[in-house]
């Protein structure tokens, strides 16, 4: 076997994400190391690694997102290269800068890219420089006379939206329909911004009336290649959360594809971008289209892009960080077939989808060909309330998007999950509602065709099929919750700052934990 390209990486993550990388990297044999909070220490990606560093503590505040001990402790380990996964220090360009600075390589782009394009303003200036186009707006110096703001908003047309540079997750946004709200909106969204993000520069944007989210994976190496992979489509959205993502997206004309990809690889080459990052543009229903903001790491609906383009995403990331071309141009890039993606929640949707917490007593994931389930979690594992509540990613690929669909519909159908309250049924109605079968969807669909939300939990019969044994499922149906033996208790002693513990359910004793603390 040739050498690693790296010896041991870290992935500074946690859940289902952690654990899907780390499969990669174990494939390319290389060592692993995991971060565990408190609540952390029994979870998959603990179990799954082989060193790892423990961060006492529960919020990702004191734990995941302590960037600067995560490095020292992982330079203490011999880490050479941090694979930051989606959310927590992924997107943060001082943590990137910060691996380097430690000796480490950062698995993602140059930490000025980051930093460019986690400003709004800038991103869209770059993109205009590029000759992408974006949505018509004006941005400029906050103390500008307000009368000059206002005839700018008049030249843009209403409804319109304020903005905030610094942005995300919605934070700073106001739609402003009429020119008598701008100026109590603009100035709200300037505070909002200020206090979530310490940066108080908002801009205005024209809204886009029942748009889709179309989005496209790009790809950059350290020799000047640069390619996309084609789009998701993300349209079908919960408050801004996408929860159902597809490719191809039903709404591209080969024309369309190619002039977005086009303007996706334009954006890249402007930035110098290199390894993963996702260019989202927002799509006009007159099939017009604007740059909307690139995202710079790994996306979590990565997997329907590696089922149709048939390329293994972190083991390109990982081999563009090591400094080796793309394996590909793009005219060696095609798209088979059709990939769907569900985001199945801990959460009740018969309960505002409030986040469920508790014990996984009985979660039996459907198998199948061209079925994959990117999970974080496992029976008889806990879920808690202090992360995203995200159990998994179901992925399904079909020769078409009916077939795909269809499959889908099956899959979800043998989703079986006890313990906690779950989304699986709502993403079911989803996929079977005759608009989203036609493929009329954008990022209001959901308020527009509301599903029927009554059932929270796996049907008896799909428990059944899953195979619980009729003992349990009469114990579960009588209201008593039948108990999970934990069957792992680790996590030894400590002596200074480090202390080594056998893992009780490696047989054989290869598995080897270093653990950490601070
Ligand atoms: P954030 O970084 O806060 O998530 P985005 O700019 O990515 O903000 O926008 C979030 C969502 O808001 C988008 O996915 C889209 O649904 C909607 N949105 C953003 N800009 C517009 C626009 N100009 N017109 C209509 N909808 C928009």
């Amino acid at each position: 076997m040739s050498k690693p390209l790296f010896n041991k990486v870290l992935v500074a993550n946690r859940g289902e994400i952690a654990v899907r990388i780390m499969q990669t990297l174990q494939e390319m044999g290389i060592r692993t190391v995991a971060l565990a909070s408190d609540p952390d220490l029994q979870a998959e990606h603990v179990r799954m690694a082989d060193e790892v560093i423990h961060l006492p503590g529960q919020k990702p505040a004191e734990t995941y997102l302590q960037g600067e001990r995560i490095l020292v402790l992982a330079q203490a380990l011999g880490v050479d290269a941090v694979h930051p996964g989606y959310g927590f220090l992924s997107e943060n360009a001082t943590f990137a800068q910060g691996c380097a600075e430690h000796g480490m390589i950062f698995i993602g782009p140059r930490p000025e890219v980051i930093r460019e394009m986690g400003d709004k303003i800038i991103a869209k200036d770059k993109m205009v420089e590029a000759g992408v186009p974006v949505v018509p707006g004006w941005s400029g110096d906050l103390e500008t006379d307000f009368s000059v703001i206002r005839a700018k908003a008049d030249v843009i047309g209403y409804p319109l939206l304020v903005k905030a540079a610094a942005g995300g997750g919605g934070k700073g946004m106001r739609l402003v329909h009429q020119a008598s709200e701008l100026e109590a909106a603009f100035s709200a969204a300037a505070r909002e911004a200020q206090s979530a993000f310490g940066d108080a520069r908002v801009f205005l944007e024209k809204y886009i009336t029942r748009p889709r989210h179309i989005e496209f994976q790009i790809f950059g190496d350290h020799h000047g290649n640069v390619v996309h992979l084609f789009e998701r489509e993300c349209s079908i959205q919960r408050r801004h959360q996408k929860i159902i993502e597809e490719t191809p997206s039903p709404a591209l004309t080969p024309q369309l594809r190619n002039a977005m990809g086009n303007a996706a690889v334009k954006a890249a080459e402007a930035m110098g971008y290199t390894n993963a990052g996702t260019v989202e543009f927002i799509f006009g229903e007159d099939g017009s289209f604007y740059f909307l903001e690139v995202n710079t790491r790994l996306q979590v609906e990565h997997p329907i892009t590696e089922m149709t383009v048939h390329q293994d995403l972190v083991r390109l990331q990982v081999q563009v960080a090591a400094g080796l071309p793309l394996p590909f141009s793009q005219d060696d890039l095609r798209q088979d077939g059709h990939a769907v993606e569900c985001r199945i929640y801990a959460e009740d949707p018969a309960r505002n989808f409030m986040p469920g917490v508790g014990t996984l007593d009985f979660y039996r994931p459907p198998q199948g060909p061209s079925i994959r389930l990117d999970s974080g979690v496992r029976e008889g594992g806990e879920v808690t309330v202090h992360y995203d509540p995200m159990l998994a990613k179901l992925v399904v690929w079909g020769k078409e998007r009916q077939a795909a669909l269809e499959k889908m519909s099956w899959a979800l159908s043998r989703f079986a999950v006890l313990g906690v309250p779950n989304n699986v049924e709502f993403l079911k109605a989803i996929i079977d509602h005759p608009r989203f079968r036609a493929g009329e969807v954008h990022t209001h669909f959901l308020e527009e065709n509301p599903v029927d939300l009554k059932p929270v939990e796996t049907p008896i019969a799909a428990i059944l099929a899953a195979g619980l044994s009729s003992h349990i499922l009469r114990s579960r149906v009588g209201s008593a919750t039948p108990r999970v033996q934990e069957e792992h208790g680790i996590f030894g002693t400590t002596s200074g700052g480090f202390s080594q513990t056998l893992s009780p359910w490696a047989q054989g004793g290869a598995w080897r934990q270093l653990v950490c603390q601070k």
